[in-house]
């Protein structure tokens, strides 16, 4: 989130007044979703970033990937993942009337950019706001990232974030 987040502001020598959301009802257990979410609290706080946070409500996250439990990652299951998460994130920007939305999602090489942006401009058409399709993993963006959490001490994850993610 960091990496993403400094572009954000910095883009084009002008830059956004980025709100940050945090929406992920995929990871499992809950411990590990509460491990991520007080360390993006904490760096907000750190850096006086405006963030939100959405309900865990890992029941309905199952129930949309329904079937998909085998597929590997960067799959269909990954693909209906994205969706789920970025219909979220259109919702609570048009609720806001925040024209703009994107998501850090591209940062990690284990994701397919062009499957994300297909979620965030689906996502973006169903709510009337607008899609940044941003490959944060570029220029470097997951070097740069991990960087960022080594200086910052951020907590390491092991996994991408549901229980069939997990690697035995
Ligand atoms: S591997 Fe990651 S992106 Fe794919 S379904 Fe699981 S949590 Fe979502």
């Amino acid at each position: 989130m960091a990496y993403p987040v400094e572009l954000l502001k910095n883009i084009d020598g002008n830059g956004y007044e980025p709100l940050v959301w945090f929406y992920n009802p995929n990871i499992y257990p809950e411990i590990e979703y509460l491990r991520r979410r007080d360390e993006l609290i904490r760096y907000c706080d750190e850096k006086s970033y405006d963030y939100l946070i959405g309900d865990y409500e890992p029941e309905r996250w199952r129930a949309y990937v329904d079937g998909l439990e085998k597929e590997p990652e960067k799959g269909l299951r990954c693909n209906k993942c994205f969706e789920f998460r970025l219909d979220k994130a259109a919702e609570k920007a048009r609720d806001l009337n925040i024209h703009f939305f994107t998501t850090t999602l591209t940062v990690s090489p284990h994701k397919v950019s062009k499957n994300v942006f297909i979620a965030g401009y689906n996502a973006a058409k169903k709510y009337g706001v607008e899609f940044i399709d941003i490959d944060f993993k570029k220029q470097d963006g997951f070097l740069k990232t991990m960087q960022l959490a080594k200086e910052n001490n951020f907590y390491r994850q092991q996994y991408c974030g549901c229980e069939f993610s997990i690697r035995a």
